[in-house]
């Protein structure tokens, strides 16, 4: 009975807007990444007595940009709020943010984006966009329930956060996971964005089943996460549900080294937040203009890019669509597309090798030591038959694991494939002097003459073309038989 259960997803997104230089409300340098923590501080994102915070007027056009991107309205006029609560890692005790009620509006509402998911065309309904700053980091020692302590560091503080959520329309942990890519993959067209760095993009996931509580897990922070937490919270609730307990509204903690969630506290209720108008700042006009002047300075989004990879590169729908959920891989697949000029060839790679490699080697493609040229050559090789395909995945792997190009790679391990008619020859007369058994067979019934196509692969490790090897045995068993005859 609980199998039947219909799962309702819905996500709440915090993207770094990463290509600002500053914060949100200060001048500190945004790219705390790395740095020795809390030096990346001033009075503003201590939130120091007598410190007063100034809007960074570029983050909001970025959020106009996004809001326009996801199909969201746009608000003409928005506050800030002060979204009230103790928690070590917000200096002032609040959180400068944006709120949907007591007279304020999200930057953009009411939008959608559309998505892949299991090769079925899915649409989430956005419910907003907002502004808001990033709170500081906590760091605890081994897992947070059984830290003995916990350190701060207010270099993100402060940082610019698009808070995105979405309706409830996600029905299942997979599809969850395609629509952050295909957001991601969004937000970095846009070039405000960057997921590759890490922390960029954090996801709270909320979730239920049908007639039951819903559970809300904090804070997970890469899209393999969300899918693995959300699928143990479908586990755990369909069990609640089938011993007829029932599931109880609370925030959750996803803890990725036991791949449990954990309970941390009942969910905390909206007006437990003491929202009000930030007073520090005026609100935010958005005239016509700026909007229609941002619309127009738009760059290629995944879907116009899909359109036209289609349309340029004669790809099949699904191909574009997966490429362009990845604004990296698109951009690898028309650089190499262009050099090798089969654009196919290249899509199959990318979507198929190329992404198990990256795997295997827990890497990104971005940080990955395959290039463009790499993957054109690979492909050159094997259209000339230098190389198998076989031996092309082979000769990836290494390319992959030691950014050498696949010609070295193949010269190297003598891995070119053995097309010379004369060496060959030479070594079918060598297999047939070897195996006279097999040749006696193989002149009774044709079908054993495999054996012998077998012998000459293993005397050439495998590198003898599979059809000249063919005609060359073929050959030698007709004359044999014309001789007995
Ligand atoms: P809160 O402010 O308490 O976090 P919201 O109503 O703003 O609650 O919703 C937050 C997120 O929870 C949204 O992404 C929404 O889609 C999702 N959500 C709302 N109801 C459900 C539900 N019954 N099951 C799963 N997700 C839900
Ligand atoms: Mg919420
Ligand atoms: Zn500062």
């Amino acid at each position: 009975m609980a199998e039947g259960l219909k799962v309702l997803i819905g996500l709440e997104v915090h993207c770094q807007i990463t290509s600002l230089k500053t914060k949100l409300f200060c001048g500190c340098p945004a790219d705390y990444r790395g740095k020795p923590p809390n030096s990346h501080v001033c009075p503003v994102c201590l939130g120091l007595p007598g410190s007063l915070p100034v809007l960074n007027w570029k983050a909001v056009e970025y959020a106009v940009m996004a809001s326009l991107a996801l199909n969201c309205k746009v608000s003409r006029r928005t506050l800030f709020m002060r979204k009230n609560y103790f928690y070590p890692d917000l200096p002032k005790n609040f959180q400068i943010s944006q709120y949907d009620r007591a007279g304020g509006s999200p930057i953009g509402a009411d939008g959608h984006l559309e998505f892949m998911a299991e090769k079925k065309r899915k649409t989430v309904r956005i419910r907003r966009v907002h502004l808001e700053e990033d709170p500081g980091k906590l760091s605890y020692k081994g897992a947070i329930d059984t830290s003995p302590y916990t350190l701060v560091d207010y270099n993100r503080a402060g940082i610019a956060l698009l808070e995105i959520v979405t309706e409830p329309d996600l029905e299942s942990p997979r599809e969850a996971r395609a629509f952050l890519q295909k957001l991601r993959s969004t937000l970095e067209h846009l070039g405000i964005f960057d997921g590759g760095l890490e922390g960029a993009m954090r996801c709270d996931a909320n979730i239920s089943l049908e007639g039951g509580g819903r559970v809300e897990i904090k804070n997970i922070s890469s899209f393999k996460d969300v899918e693995k937490a959300l699928s143990f919270e479908v586990l755990r609730q369909r069990e609640l549900f089938r011993k007829g307990a029932t599931v109880r509204s609370e925030t959750r903690h996803w803890d990725d080294t036991r791949r449990i969630t954990i309970s941390l506290r009942v969910k905390e209720e909206e007006q437990d937040y003491r929202y009000f108008p930030e007073p520090d700042l005026t609100p935010i006009e958005i005239s016509e203009e700026t909007i229609e002047r941002l619309r127009g300075e738009m760059p290629e989004l995944p879907d116009a890019r899909k359109e036209r990879l289609i349309r340029q590169y004669g790809l099949p729908e699904y191909d574009a669509e997966v490429l362009t959920s990845d604004r990296a891989m698109a951009n690898f697949f028309e650089d190499c597309a262009k050099v090798c000029g089969k654009p196919k060839a290249v899509a199959n790679w990318l979507m198929g090798d190329v992404l198990q490699v990256l795997y295997s080697l827990n890497q990104d493609l971005s940080e990955s030591k395959l290039t463009p040229a790499y993957l054109a050559e690979l492909i050159g090789l094997m259209d000339k038959g230098e190389i198998s395909i076989k031996i092309a995945k082979k000769v990836l792997w290494e390319t992959m694991k030691t950014g050498k190009p696949p010609s070295s790679i193949v010269e190297e391990k003598g891995w070119r494939r053995l097309a010379d008619e004369a060496k060959l020859r030479s070594i079918v007369e060598k297999v047939f002097t070897g195996n006279p058994k097999a040749v006696e067979d193989a002149l009774q019934d044709p079908k054993a003459a495999h054996f012998l196509i077998g012998k000459v692969m293993e005397e050439t490790r495998g590198m003898a073309d599979p059809e000249i090897t063919y005609r060359l045995v073929r050959e030698k068993l007709e004359k044999l038989k014309g001789e007995s005859r």
